[in-house]
């Protein structure tokens, strides 16, 4: 049971965690901290918080648990401002999609209080954002990675476990270079893809005759472009070496593509295609 949840950034997942923590009775007061009043009004409307507060040394004033969820640029800034003020018993997590960069921020901003913050990642969200968009159950059974330090507090790291276990979520650790070079190709590289697709067909001298006549194809390889954009490009250029390197990699491969099509090469297209449908299917049990 945390007894003053403070979080700061009440979008999609700084709100869902609120709700899922409050519908599982795991939370005796939960305080939100944001940048602007009208975002954190509709949140207390809404019932995702108990109370807004415009202040972060107000908002983290004996709070048992603090939790980042603003957009990865915002972190250094948010930490810088926290660092000074940081209550002595509260443990400190954050929500980033990106792991070594809010790391390195968080050593230079807590110094001997970076113990006391154990940095995580839902995989879990939507195309969504803002509070409007939060859902209660949006952690149930989907993953959340953890990416200790060596020199992470035990306990620290045992109540952030235990509060995204509460909200639902299969917890699992990883080291912050593993999460970040795993998720470059698991879900940076996805989004790149798709706002490319979707910039390079607006563009087109067919766009309108391509959207008239697109399909799920079309719809299912671009949901993520609708995205917010300002989070992505915090997202690009925090884990810029491990994103280069996988579309690099991408690059490379859709380069073969484009030869095997101008050599005929039916071959190496069936082997390629077959090779990835049965991937595919693998993953169709998953999702
Ligand atoms: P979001 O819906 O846009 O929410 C971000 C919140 O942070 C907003 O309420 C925003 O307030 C607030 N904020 C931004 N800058 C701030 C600042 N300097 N000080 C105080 N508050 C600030 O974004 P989100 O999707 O929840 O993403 C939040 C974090 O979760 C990001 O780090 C992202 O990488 C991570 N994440 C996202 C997803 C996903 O699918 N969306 C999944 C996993 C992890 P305003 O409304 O006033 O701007």
């Amino acid at each position: 049971m945390i007894n003053k949840l403070c979080i700061i950034g009440i979008g999609l997942i700084g709100g869902s965690l609120a709700r899922a923590l409050r519908d599982a009775g795991q939370a005796r007061e939960i305080i939100g901290y944001g940048r602007s009043i009208g975002n954190l009004q509709q949140a207390v409307e809404l019932g995702v918080i108990d109370r807004a507060e415009v202040s972060l040394p107000d908002a983290v004033r004996g709070a048992d648990m603090i939790v980042l969820a603003v957009p990865v640029g915002n972190m250094a800034d948010i930490l810088n401002t926290l660092g000074p003020v940081l209550p002595d018993d509260s443990v400190v997590t954050d929500v980033g999609s990106v792991k070594g960069s809010v790391i390195t921020a968080a050593r230079a901003a807590l110094g001997s209080r970076f113990t006391h913050f154990v940095p995580g990642h839902p995989l879990a969200g939507t195309e969504q954002s803002g509070v409007a968009a939060s859902l209660p159950d949006l952690f149930q059974r989907r993953r959340v990675i953890l990416t200790p330090e060596a020199d992470t507090d035990t306990d620290a790291l045992m109540h952030v476990r235990a509060m995204w276990e509460a909200a639902g979520a299969e917890v699992v650790s990883l080291t912050a270079t593993d999460h970040d070079r795993i998720l470059a190709v698991s879900s940076h590289l996805p989004h790149m893809l798709a706002y490319c697709l979707v910039d390079m067909v607006v563009r087109h001298d067919d766009y309108r005759a391509i959207m008239e006549n697109s399909a799920g194809s079309f719809s299912d390889a671009t949901r993520v472009a609708a995205s917010d954009p300002v989070m992505w490009r915090d997202i690009c250029l925090a884990n810029r070496d491990a994103l280069l390197h996988a579309l690099r990699q991408y690059h490379t491969d859709l380069g073969a593509l484009v030869k095997a099509i101008e050599k005929g090469d039916g071959k190496w297209l069936v082997n390629t295609f077959t090779r990835a449908k049965h991937a595919r299917d693998g993953l169709n049990k998953k999702f």
